[in-house]
């Protein structure tokens, strides 16, 4: 596998097997969002570039090289793909962090977690699953899961390798062919996970990737006929028009979409912990987490003490390049997303909310070519406002009061998602009742953002649909069939022979 290269990386795409530029030779400039220098330059893939992926997952589906081997066969390529994952950790991490900009400590957690999604599917795919049933003699039920097919798997930039792994890894294990599109912001290391499957010699046609715009390559592979089912991580707004999309040939789709989540502090919570947590929920990732905690809920009595604790806190985040050790928030994404964090700054002010902490573009101390932002503070903040109800996804939070239980819940659940959610409180039976009370798919009590291969993950109401991760996951991944064996082979009798 090539290493970190400081010259530009020559990206290109993967179809059958093959190392392939666009078919119109089309490519788009790739940068660094820490200093705005290009990095890489990627293939914008075409229609047919994404025609040709479907086509060779098709055949390779059909021809059983992949859904045809035994399980025990499948999880050894997977585990393989681990191991060279963890070979190539360092050489991986530097490349996230070049490329999608987040600090080293966070690109090598994803990397590890990358791995071990592997191992996790490379396991569970083993294991016993199926059941059967006790049915009227003669007859015996069973079910049987098989792959659903050729699966197109399309991804965001703000975990580029882990948002990839967490949707190839479960469609492989199941036995399914993937066309499988990078965000065309962030494809480097995606790149290299192909590389890893190319040295592992995983058969030609099974796992095929093709680059460039969602509205051109990914609508191709959203409405083409031979694609059996989407996954899709994004944007909400993306993720119903894709569905959309997807109805006119009833594609089975799975949707892992945007958050606003609130994270509700009582005021018998462990004071030091519930701040720390809090801003671990909206600052990790610079606030480019579909599950980040953008709407801290404070019991009234605590409100002054926690704002204040919060914002010195806040203040004295580190932002800088990712690649500087020192450094614990980078850069956002690109250019333009840091246009729209800064946007909705702009439309807090205007509707009257107070800045606490930030609200502007960091140009000092050399991070002006880079797409920095402050952590910001929104307080007065009303539950109607657009920073209360969308979201921003950038590193800014709106802090809001609670008196009871009642409205805390009331306030929490007041959008139009429902990704994930946290409670703080020393008292477990209450905390209990109310996370019980978040219409969310993931939700914490005294702990913010950890996720395990092993626990489904995915949202209520307009976070998505369907779960990646843990069994689930798989099951996304996978058809089910009922087979009924009649045990005594004879006529049923049911018409006569007599006309
Ligand atoms: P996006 O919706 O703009 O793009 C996501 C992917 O969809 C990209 O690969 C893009 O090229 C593709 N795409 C865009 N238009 C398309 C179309 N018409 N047809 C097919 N594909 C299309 O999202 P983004 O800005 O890359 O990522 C940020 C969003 O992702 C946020 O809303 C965030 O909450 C969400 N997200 C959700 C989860 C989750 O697990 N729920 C995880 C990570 C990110």
């Amino acid at each position: 596998m090539v290493g970190v290269q400081q010259s530009v990386i020559n990206l290109k795409m993967y179809i059958n097997g093959e190392w392939i530029n666009a078919d119109n030779r089309e490519t788009r400039a790739i940068k660094n969002p820490a200093n705005g220098e290009i990095i890489a330059i990627a293939p914008e893939g075409t229609t047919r570039d994404a025609h040709e992926a479907v086509d060779a997952a098709r055949k390779a589906f059909e021809s059983g090289v992949w859904s045809g081997l035994s399980a025990q066969e499948r999880a050894t390529y997977l585990f393989q793909v681990a191991d060279k994952i963890d070979e190539n950790a360092k050489a991986l991490t530097r490349l996230e962090t070049l490329d999608n900009g987040k600090p080293l400590r966070e690109a090598s957690y994803d990397i590890a977690d990358a791995a071990a999604c592997f191992r996790y599917y490379a396991g569970l795919i083993t294991k016993p699953d199926g059941f059967t049933y006790h049915v009227a003699d003669p007859m015996q039920a069973m079910v049987v899961r098989e792959p659903v097919g050729v699966c197109g798997l399309i991804v965001p930039w703000n975990y580029p390798l882990l948002m990839s792994v967490w949707k190839i890894a479960p469609a492989l294990a199941a036995g399914n062919t993937i066309v499988f599109k990078p965000s065309e912001v962030t494809p480097v290391t995606a790149m290299k996970l192909f590389e890893i499957f190319e040295e592992i010699g995983l058969p030609k046609g099974v796992a095929n990737m093709v680059m460039g715009a969602g509205p051109i390559v990914g609508e191709e592979i959203v409405t083409h006929p031979e694609v059996d089912m989407i996954s899709f991580t994004g944007g909400t707004k993306t993720g119903k028009h894709l569905m959309r999309q997807a109805a006119d040939t009833l594609k089975k789709v799975s949707l892992e979409l945007g958050g606003k989540s609130p994270n509700i502090i009582f005021a018998d919570a462990d004071f030091e912990t519930a701040v720390d947590y809090a801003l671990y929920g909206i600052f990790s990732g610079a606030g480019q987490v579909c599950s980040a905690g953008s709407r801290i809920l404070v019991e009234e009595s605590l409100y002054e003490r926690f704002v204040s604790h919060f914002v010195e806190r806040a203040a004295k985040i580190k932002v800088g390049p990712g690649d500087d050790p020192e450094t614990e928030m980078g850069p956002l994404v690109s250019e333009e997303h840091m246009k729209k964090v800064l946007s909705y700054i702009e439309i807090g002010k205007q509707e009257g909310a107070t800045l606490a902490l930030g609200g502007h573009r960091l140009l000092e101390n050399g991070l002006d070519k880079g797409y920095f932002v402050e952590p910001t503070v929104f307080v007065d903040v009303e539950q109607n406002m657009r920073i209360v109800q969308e979201e921003i996804f950038g590193p800014v939070v709106v802090i809001q009061k609670f008196k009871d239980e009642a409205e805390a819940v009331k306030l929490a659940n007041d959008t139009v998602y429902g990704l994930a959610g946290a409670v703080f409180s020393n008292d477990g039976a209450k905390a209990l009742r109310v996370i019980k009370k978040i219409r969310s798919g993931i939700t914490w009590i005294n702990s913010y953002h950890p996720t395990y291969n092993e626990a489904p993950w995915g949202g209520y109401k307009q976070s998505g649909i369907g779960r990646s991760l843990g069994t689930f996951g798989l099951e996304e991944f996978q058809e089910i069939k009922q087979i009924n064996i009649n045990l005594q082979v004879e006529p049923t009798g049911w018409f006569s022979h007599e006309k």
